[in-house]
């Protein structure tokens, strides 16, 4: 059985908090099966082998909103809503939780939460565990608990809830979640600059620490990656060297502006005319670069995260082993597709030893995202042991003692 069927006889599908509280409750004094959280199921295989010996938990039906007091920006709801579910909601009041979701018609608030889901924006409005103010959740021998609440200043001490983000499903099943959100903006607009080379793009992202500017988001995409991020938006743009695209959000005027002084800032890096996206294809293009990361065929993606600094010398690397990648590049977060031609372990394990000889240990790391399913077993999906492996095992020991959700999830952190 995979973790992408559609459903058998005992998977639990919880309507309530209280069901599902019984549910895990009842599964520690008995049967002590093994149980797995899914959302929207976008990213069950992902950092994981592709299997499980036990329930599912479902959330598909914990998908109401629990209060939305518009003025206060801040909404709880159930954590199976989808996020274009939410962002429907929310955006008929002029505002919106500023997350780039890939698959947004299917992933769920819990499933972004889980595994701390971020895009291209994150460069300035932060990652998930900036949003997140509340949560309920039910921990593995079934109590349920609540961290924060609905209000935005009502955190004292230890926020258990922010724990919760990045945890994979296997500390607890989120149930509930409240957020801050933010105004929606006025107007979007994307500049494409064309690179011929490393070094000056390079130079051009150093000097985003004293632009005039303040973008949204900074995208590095090679040429392989351009070229797929072009198609899929069916824009024509250049796409045969380095291309940077910078997001400008904000009143009107303000975004014209500043994509007209990147530009001019700018031009002592890169030869070639930058070309400004706005309207339906700032859009189209916007989206096809939050896709990018996870919409994949290619035998292996990856997720590295260097520091700014070192970046563009992995990229390099990274290039020249034919690999096509695009990074949220002011983070220092880069997503690599391995081409069609790594088709064995062994030569996988050859990329990924030398993109690992560029990794400064002390402040990077490299992931496997997803792998063809055969490969999972073989390859060090986290491909070093996470820092506070200690601490994260005293949590999984406090709200897990059973070791019932979601372990072997667990276990492949360490096993590299
Ligand atoms: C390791 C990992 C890293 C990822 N990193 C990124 C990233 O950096 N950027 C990006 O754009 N996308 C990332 N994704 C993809 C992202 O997960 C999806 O876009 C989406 O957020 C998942 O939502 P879902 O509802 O489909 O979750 P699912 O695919 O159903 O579940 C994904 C994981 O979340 C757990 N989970 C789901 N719901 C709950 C819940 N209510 N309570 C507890 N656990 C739950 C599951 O057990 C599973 O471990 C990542 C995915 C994973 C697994």
């Amino acid at each position: 059985m995979t973790l992408t069927h559609s459903g058998t006889p005992e998977d639990f599908v919880p309507t309530s908090q209280s069901e599902l509280s019984r549910f895990l409750s009842d599964n520690a004094t008995s049967a002590r099966k093994q149980t797995f959280p899914v959302g929207g199921r976008t990213s069950l295989a992902v950092c994981c082998p592709d299997s499980h010996s036990g329930p599912l938990i479902c959330t598909s039906q914990l998908n109401r909103v629990v209060d939305y007091p518009v003025r206060d920006m801040t909404i709880t709801v159930e954590a199976g809503m989808r996020l274009d579910q939410l962002n429907e909601i929310i955006s008929a009041e002029g505002q919106r939780l500023p997350i780039d979701v890939p698959q947004s018609n299917r992933a769920t608030i819990g499933g972004v939460i889980a595994t701390n889901t971020s895009g291209p924006r994150r460069f300035s409005y932060g990652t998930i565990r900036d949003y997140v103010i509340g949560i309920s959740a039910v921990d593995g021998v079934g109590n349920l608990f609540k961290s924060g609440g609905r209000v935005v200043k009502n955190v004292a001490g230890y926020d258990l809830g922010k724990m919760l983000v990045g945890s994979l499903g296997t500390l607890s099943v989120i149930s509930q979640v409240s957020l801050n959100l933010r105004p929606r903006p006025e107007c979007m607009q994307l500049v494409w600059f064309d690179f011929d080379s490393c070094q000056s793009v390079d130079q051009a992202l150093e000097a985003i620490v004293t632009s005039g500017t303040r973008p949204t988001a900074v995208e590095y995409c090679n040429s392989k990656a351009a070229r797929q991020i072009t198609a899929e938006s069916r824009i024509e743009l250049p796409n045969e060297n380095h291309a940077v695209c910078i997001c400008y959000e904000g009143p009107e005027n303000v975004v014209k502006w500043q994509a007209q002084q990147i530009i001019n800032e700018w031009r002592a890096f890169s030869s070639l005319d930058a070309q400004i996206i706005e309207g339906s294809q700032a859009s189209q293009l916007y989206n096809a670069l939050t896709e990018y990361q996870t919409s994949s065929d290619d035998p292996v993606t990856l997720k590295a995260v260097v520091l700014p600094s070192q970046m563009m010398s992995f990229i390099e690397t990274a290039t020249s082993l034919n690999i096509a990648v695009q990074a949220h590049a002011a983070d220092g977060i880069v997503f690599g597709h391995l081409p069609d031609s790594a088709s064995s372990l062994e030569n996988v394990n050859q990329i990924l030893e030398q993109l690992q000889s560029v990794i400064d240990p002390g402040t990077g790391y490299l992931t496997i995202y997803q792998c063809e399913s055969d490969w999972a077993e073989s390859l060090p999906l986290f491909c070093s042991p996470p820092a506070g492996w200690e601490l994260m095992q005293q949590l999984k020991q406090a709200l897990d003692p059973l070791q019932l959700l979601n372990s072997r999830r667990f276990t492949e952190l360490v096993k590299s």
